[in-house]
């Protein structure tokens, strides 16, 4: 079963379930009666770009599956800040779907791919704390599930920290975002951890760090948490977001 194929299992397997059991309206439209309908879920389910004026401050390749705005971006607040813990498995898979192309993109470099080490953009515990859970963790943790069902190695490495707290970052100008974030993360472990799988495989190339978030405006909190990292030793190659709030090329 393909990424996108998943997409529609999902929608159906969250039908069934919601009916028996849950009853809610779509995280994206409100229909009554399922978690995320069958056009909402096409919205989560797309093909990845790169997002080029929004990862200005982060100089590597950021990809996005969707813009930010209309379902997506309610069902990514909805899973963030409306205790819909149901909807991991669509945002997981979403984020998924844009970690392929950093496959693609790498095979296409390189004519090998490696595992990639996830690292998830640190919550504060502030934001933990309100939300009973890491819920950005927990989605990219649904995200290396998807992508093994998918044959492809992947797994979450959180090697970032939250330092200092920072203020929202709606409504800051781009200069006023990487001010705000400046400073703000530390490593949280200097080791990366040991490669899994075939640790011989000479097709295998090497692993990835690739940065993961929901959300790229500017590039400037994972520019911070690039910078975080290289502190420690360790080079981001690329990260991967759900949703961008300019969609700039494809
Ligand atoms: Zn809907």
């Amino acid at each position: 079963m393909t990424l996108r194929d998943r997409a529609t299992f999902w929608s159906r397997a969250c039908h069934d379930f919601t009916e028996l059991i849950l009853p809610t309206s779509c995280a994206g439209c409100g229909q009554p009666g399922i978690a995320v309908c069958s056009d909402c879920a096409a919205d989560c389910a797309g093909e990845p770009f790169r997002a080029e004026a929004g990862a200005r401050y982060f100089g590597r390749p950021c990809w996005a599956l969707a813009p930010y705005r209309g379902s997506v971006q309610s069902i990514i607040v909805a899973y963030k800040d409306g205790g819909r813990s149901d909807l991991r498995k669509y945002l997981g898979l979403a984020l998924a779907i844009s970690l392929s192309a950093v496959v693609e993109e790498q095979y296409d470099r390189t004519g090998r791919s490696g595992e990639l080490l996830l690292v998830p953009v640190p919550s504060s515990r502030s934001s933990i704390r309100r939300r009973g859970a890491d819920v950005l963790a927990d989605c990219a943790r649904r995200a290396a599930t998807e992508l093994a069902a998918s044959g492809i190695r992947a797994r979450v490495a959180p090697m970032l920290r939250s330092g200092r707290a920072v203020r929202d970052q709606v409504g800051l100008s781009a200069v006023g975002r990487q001010r705000n974030v400046s400073g703000s993360m530390a490593v949280a472990r200097r080791r990366l951890p040991i490669p899994s799988g075939k640790r011989r495989d000479a097709t295998a190339g090497p692993a990835s760090i690739v940065l993961v978030d929901d959300v790229i405006t500017t590039g400037a909190t994972l520019a911070e948490a690039a910078r975080a990292l290289a502190g420690g030793g360790h080079r981001v190659d690329a990260a991967a977001v759900i949703a961008a709030t300019t969609k700039t090329s494809s």
